[in-house]
């Protein structure tokens, strides 16, 4: 039987995106926001109901330059959690900031407003919450305490492009969004990412981050550098930005049918549906807590069988060897994103994934012995 991974990068047809690419052989403009660049951010900024689109050459830089572009002190404290890919506190801490590790909750694994308050010193600027797996962080208990406190917020909304909440975009919450394009993401431009944001005066200096600074032909007004996204990301994503209401639709029909095969299986705990929210099924994560099998058995059982999972979010980033001498990492601060990360499994899950392969993956985690 052949491999099954963990995920698989959607593409438009081989046809439509050379007939896409087509013109870029007669006008030779590869990149410095050209007409795909433009066409993408009009129809992203459509398609998120948000004013302003920045894109990027990827996510990780574009979290890095909206954290940038707000003007912390060094040294200042961000509030975020540690149950995220590297790149949020990598962000972070390469901006000269330390971040401090709020625990997440164990409905969503988004973080615990409950706990953010206690952590917010003279020294906090900012809170960066993870939207998780296609879940969306608790946006309005987060917005009454940055209101009260007067911090930023910026969404590391990497796992949530096309989720809603009570109609709402998720690119419309806090100052700024961080969305990635990668080719593992929903919607991909192959690498790729952007800052969704509201206030006008961000445009000019995100657009000067990643281009130099640059503002005329004998302009250079600001110490920026290059993370544009190029005409072949760029017509990628408008290929890809077709087709995305059916891929997400491909995706909901596989996780019903997981939560048909693994709901109510004793010792199997799967992630309640969000009220008020249409996800967009990035992720489906399994929590293996008193099961007759540990999660890494069943890794090990899946991958035995050619089946790739991922254990995602582990190791969390505030045990990271790399910040082993940051006085805030430590996963004992964050109990309940250390007891997740240590439990819980994302099954294959990928808009093309066959039922049948979807009942291989459940007879393998449901067998007896
Ligand atoms: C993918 C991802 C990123 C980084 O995005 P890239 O486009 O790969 O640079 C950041 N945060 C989270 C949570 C991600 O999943």
């Amino acid at each position: 039987m052949s491999t099954i991974n963990v995920t698989r990068s959607s593409m438009p047809t081989y046809e439509e995106y050379c007939e896409e690419i087509k013109d870029l052989w007669e006008s030779r403009w590869l990149t410095n926001m050209g007409a795909k660049h433009k066409k993408l951010q009009a129809a992203l900024e459509e398609y998120l109901d948000t004013p302003h689109v920045t894109l990027y050459t990827n996510g990780h830089l574009a979290l890095e330059n909206v954290i940038a572009a707000m003007g912390f002190e060094e040294g200042s404290e961000v509030i975020t959690t540690p149950f995220t890919f590297a790149s949020t506190t990598h962000a972070i801490v390469r901006n000269g900031l330390t971040p401090v590790f709020c625990d997440v909750n164990d409905a969503d694994y988004t973080i615990d407003v409950s706990k953010l308050e206690a952590l917010i010193t003279p020294k906090t600027v900012a809170i960066i919450p993870v939207h998780v797996y296609g879940n969306i962080c608790d946006v309005d208990a987060i917005k009454k305490i940055a209101d009260a406190h007067g911090l930023k917020v910026i969404y590391d909304a990497a796992h949530a492009f096309g989720v809603s909440y009570n109609g709402v975009n998720v690119a419309n919450f806090g100052e700024a969004s961080m969305f990635s394009f990668h080719a593992t993401k929903v919607f991909n431009t192959i690498e790729g990412g952007a800052i969704t944001f509201s206030d006008d005066s961000l445009e000019q200096v995100l657009y000067d981050m990643k281009n130099f600074g640059i503002r005329g032909p004998e302009s250079v007004a600001y110490v920026g550098g290059n993370a544009k996204m190029n005409e072949f990301q760029a017509a990628m994503g408008i290929c890809n930005l077709r087709h995305i209401e059916e891929e997400i639709e491909k995706r909901k029909r596989v996780v019903e049918r997981y939560r048909e095969r693994l709901g109510g299986v004793k010792g199997i705990k799967l992630c309640a549906e969000q009220q008020g929210v249409k996800s967009n099924y990035a992720y489906f994560p399994v929590v293996f807590d008193g099961y007759r099998y540990s999660r890494d058995e069943i890794f090990e059982n899946l991958k035995a069988n050619d089946i790739v999972a991922r254990k995602y979010f582990y190791p969390l980033t505030n045990s990271f060897e790399c910040y082993e001498d940051l006085p805030t990492a430590g996963t004992e601060k964050t109990p309940v994103a250390a007891y997740i990360a240590d439990r819980v499994l994302t099954l294959p899950l990928f808009a093309d994934l066959a039922f049948a392969d979807v009942d291989r993956i459940c007879d393998i985690i449901l067998k007896e012995n």
